[in-house]
């Protein structure tokens, strides 16, 4: 099978919203952005104002963009091959997403993955995942 490529600029669009503003506008700079409850502090994903596991108010804080694969699979009859996969991030939440700049047939469960952002139709950052390098030192968030 080819390898799946990031597809930028062929992306649908994402509905904008108030609530996603920020994520977007981060994004746009190359920055993840997830949010984390004030109360008890666990992340999740998507961003709410409030909390999911205890109605508490939540914050955005910039997350490191790594993750783990924690399932997928590969939609090799479309025209261009895709994934779809849930991601678990290295802060707890595990999203809904798409590995990309990958060889579908050498994707495994676990295997660390790190975020890349992909450009929708209008040009609106779309988080996606690659395989991490095994020489590649893990991201973090800049400091
Ligand atoms: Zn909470």
């Amino acid at each position: 099978m080819t390898r799946i490529p990031l597809r930028d600029g062929d992306w649908p669009d994402p509905p904008a919203s108030p609530d996603s503003a920020p994520f977007v506008a981060a994004a746009r700079e190359g920055r993840f952005l997830l949010r984390r409850c004030t109360a008890c502090g666990k992340a999740h994903w998507y961003p709410r104002t409030l909390c999911p596991f205890c109605l508490g108010e939540t914050a955005w804080e910039e997350a490191s963009g790594d993750g783990t694969i924690y399932s997928y699979t590969v939609l090799a009859r479309e025209e261009q091959p895709r994934t779809v996969a849930y991601v678990t991030l290295a802060e707890g939440p595990t999203m809904l997403t798409s590995v990309v700049e990958c060889d579908p047939q050498a994707l495994a469960i676990g295997q660390p993955v790190r975020l890349v952002f992909a450009r929708s139709r209008d040009g609106t950052p779309v988080p996606c995942f690659r395989p991490v390098e095994a020489d590649e030192a893990p991201a973090g968030p800049a400091s």
